[in-house]
């Protein structure tokens, strides 16, 4: 929904900045890098760090809020007295320092408070840690860092550097940092993970990037919500974005300024700023930099490079193994999502950013924006700050470990969950040296067995033209779950395991519960424009028409089987009959799907189901604008919802839908539910539930090389042999 307007809304910059008078917190509905370029030239102040389109908090004045409603911007004032919305925050950290439920990190501390507690740091452990200046701040305020590595010469060894507060206002930014040089000089005595690591790395850490800025945010007289440092623009306006004066795409136009008073200000120019010239003098006297990360908040994301483009950086297979491994590590401390993306696809565009010059220097480099997901923004409660840390700290371990390993492997498919019996289940893989230790392929190998004792069976596994790996995993003929792994070798000789330890992946073997092809109406209930038939290649006004044909056969199920979807649309289902379900396991929905939706700010497609007369539970909805312009298959599991359940439905949904654009919507095919009871019996070849001498005999009457996959090879190498024999004896 493009919103294309060449009017200039009025001037009203704000000269006294730490007045909120007059000033309103408004959720502004964002449409385009345009939209937000006219409001800040208007005067108007993001309260984020990155831009993005959707429901964007801007501190406007009355004259910016009239002019938006003019343009037919969505908006809605939330906090029409921001003083107040301060002095709250301000009584809520006051209850937390009082509590001190969290220690140091009960609140948050100011740059001295971080001085202080960095220089503590080094105090108690001054054999592995030592706090340095990085440089001088306009205002003449050092700048403080920290150095953490074991004893002994750290020549050589990898460095890792972790920042955080380019943005002043960005408080928790400031807090996770200092807490993870505090938990790995702990560690040191404590944790043999963070030894090991240590060892072998040096890990640098710098709280607060932007001392003046921080400062200026808890001043009397100050601003909460100032975001730059304070560079004195001889007008105005001071300060300059931090986060767009590095020497990468700088000044490129993409959430760039180069107004004095925009709060994303490049500066007069690159590096024009003693704090990253204290930061890139810093990273220049660090000749083994691997990797990098830049705290920001809010939005809970791991950013991958780069932000200025949507060109793939270097290494993109490990940028992302990376981020993923991190994006996990952050899941399993609280359960909290932190989306791993490149900005590109998760935000606008932004020149001239820190962790995109750090790539450019050969560093794995992210921008992680931490808690919260959204409101309240900055003022993320006190009582947050020790969570966010501790999650945040399993990514700085996840990160320190990743680059102790010397290769990573990588699926651009995924893994499979379900399979046929007795198939060979094709994905690609990938395997990549992280550094230099070239990877021996010939020693590439998977071990797989069926159900969840014996032997491991192994198959090699041979590298294609592209470099690329083509896993050919064998499953069980009788419905047992298959578990496997990765091995393989560099040319140093050093073994290296997937997943590592002694974890395993698993493939269920599914059985079809039921399935509907769509050749025949299966008359479910079809509200508004849903319908059975043949799609006709219609709409696609935006994104892609409607396909001609179904996935198999002509007829599929589709919202508007003649083009798109209306606008202002309520949700309209489409619900199947009920289904039993109540003899099975594992249950997994499965569709082909042709779909066309815009981004859920503004449209929404979705799939729910439920149980009995339950509440319908989101199977899946649509997190982006989606444009299919082929038949997919997409797979979900449903068993928390519809295992052994005797009445179970399944319901798509179209709309809501905004006042603007549409698209061609819902297509659907070939509709399956899954299941997989993992009945079988391991050594067992006829699937008869019991070994006995009819499976001996099937062995024996098999004996030899086996081509592809074979039921007697209940070791599956290839071939059947004594192993397989020994195997169904082993298991009488
Ligand atoms: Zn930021």
């Amino acid at each position: 929904m493009l919103f294309i307007q060449t009017i200039i809304v009025t001037t009203a910059v704000f000269l006294n900045p730490n007045v909120y008078d007059g000033i309103s917190i408004v959720n502004v509905q964002i449409e385009n890098p345009t939209q937000l370029l006219l409001l800040r030239e208007g005067g108007a102040r993001s309260l984020t760090c990155f831009d993005q389109a959707g429901e964007t908090p801007m501190l406007l004045d009355e004259a910016s809020i009239k002019q938006i409603k003019k343009l037919g911007i969505k908006f809605n004032i939330i906090e029409t007295n921001i003083d107040e919305r301060i002095r709250r925050f301000d009584q809520l950290r006051e209850e937390a320092r009082n509590n001190r439920l969290g220690g140091w990190y009960s609140d948050y501390k100011t740059w001295g408070e971080v001085n202080i507690k960095l220089q503590a740091l080094e105090d108690g452990a001054p054999d592995i840690a030592t706090t340095f200046i990085v440089g001088q701040t306009h205002e003449g305020r050092d700048i403080h860092g920290i150095r953490i590595s074991a004893p002994g010469n750290t020549e050589g060894r990898k460095q890792v550097l972790f920042n955080g507060c380019q943005h002043a206002r960005e408080w928790v930014a400031v807090m996770v940092p200092t807490y993870a040089a505090e938990h790995l000089v702990e560690g040191w005595s404590n944790d043999p993970e963070v030894q090991t690591y240590l060892e072998t790395t040096e890990v640098i850490i710098v709280p607060i990037v932007n001392p003046d800025g921080y400062e200026f945010t808890y001043a009397p007289g100050g601003d909460r919500y100032w975001r730059k440092n304070r560079r004195n623009n001889s007008g105005s306006c001071e300060g300059v974005d931090l986060n767009r004066n590095w020497d990468y795409d700088w000044n490129g136009g993409d959430s760039t300024s180069t107004s004095t008073c925009s709060d994303i200000y490049v500066g007069p120019n690159v590096f024009s700023e003693p704090e990253t010239q204290a930061m890139r003098d810093l990273i220049n006297t660090l000749p083994n930099l691997v990797s990098h990360v830049d705290f920001h908040s809010y939005s809970q994301l791991i950013l991958e490079p780069w932000a200025s483009s949507n060109n793939p950086p270097p290494r993109v297979n490990i940028v992302k193994a990376l981020s993923s491994s991190m994006s996990e590590a952050i899941a399993g401390v609280h359960g909290e999502t932190y989306v791993a993306g490149t900005g590109g696809d998760l935000l606008y565009l932004a020149d001239g950013v820190f962790p995109d010059w750090t790539t450019n220097g050969g560093s794995l480099s992210y921008t992680i924006e931490l808690r919260p997901t959204g409101s309240p923004g900055f003022e993320l409660p006190p009582g947050e700050i020790i969570p966010t840390c501790e999650e945040s700290y399993a990514a700085v371990k996840a990160m320190l470990q990743f680059v102790n390993q010397p290769l990573t492997f990588s699926f651009p498919n995924g893994v499979p969950q379900f399979a046929d019996q007795g198939s060979v289940v094709e994905f690609p893989m990938h395997i990549e040296s992280i550094f230099d230790e070239p990877i021996d392929t010939n020693t590439t190998t998977l071990h797989v067995r069926f159900g969840n004792n014996g032997t491991f069976a192994t198959r090699h596994i041979s590298q294609n033209l592209d470099d690329s790996f083509t896993v050919e995993l064998p499953t069980s003929f009788c419905d047992l779950e298959g578990e496997y792994w990765f091995s393989v070798a560099t040319q140093d000789g050093l073994t290296v395991r997937y997943p590592a330890g002694e974890e395993v992946l698993r493939v269920s073997i599914a059985t079809t519960a039921r399935q509907w092809n769509m050749d025949q109406n299966p008359n479910w209930t079809m509200e508004g424009q849903w319908g059975w038939g043949a799609p006709t290649g219609g709409g696609g006004s935006y994104g892609n028409p409607d396909p001609t044909s179904g996935a198999t056969g002509n007829n599929v199920l589709g919202y508007n089987l003649n083009g798109d979807y209306q606008n202002n649309l309520s949700e309209t289902y489409l619900t199947t009959e009920t289904v039993d379900l109540s003899d099975r396991t594992n249950t997994q929905l499965q569709f082909k799907r042709y779909l066309n939706v815009e981004q859920p700010v503004y449209d929404h497609a979705s799939v729910s189901v439920r149980a009995g007369n339950g509440s319908w539970s989101t199977v899946w909805s649509n997190q982006s604008t989606i444009e299919d312009d082929q038949w997919q298959t997409v797979a979900y599991d449903i068993s928390s919802v519809a295992d052994a359940q005797p009445e179970v439905q399944i319901r798509w949904t179209m709309g809501t839908t905004d006042s603007a654009w549409t698209y061609s919507g819902w297509n659907i095919d070939d509709i399956e539910i899954l299941s997989s009871g993992g009945a079988g019996v391991v050594g067992d070849i006829n699937c008869d539930g019991v070994i006995n001498v009819t499976d001996i005999l099937l062995v024996v009457g098999g004996w030899g090389p086996c081509n592809n996959h074979c039921a007697q090879d209940v070791i599956p190498d290839g071939t059947i042999n004594v192993l397989d024999l020994l195997h169904v004896i082993g298991n009488w």
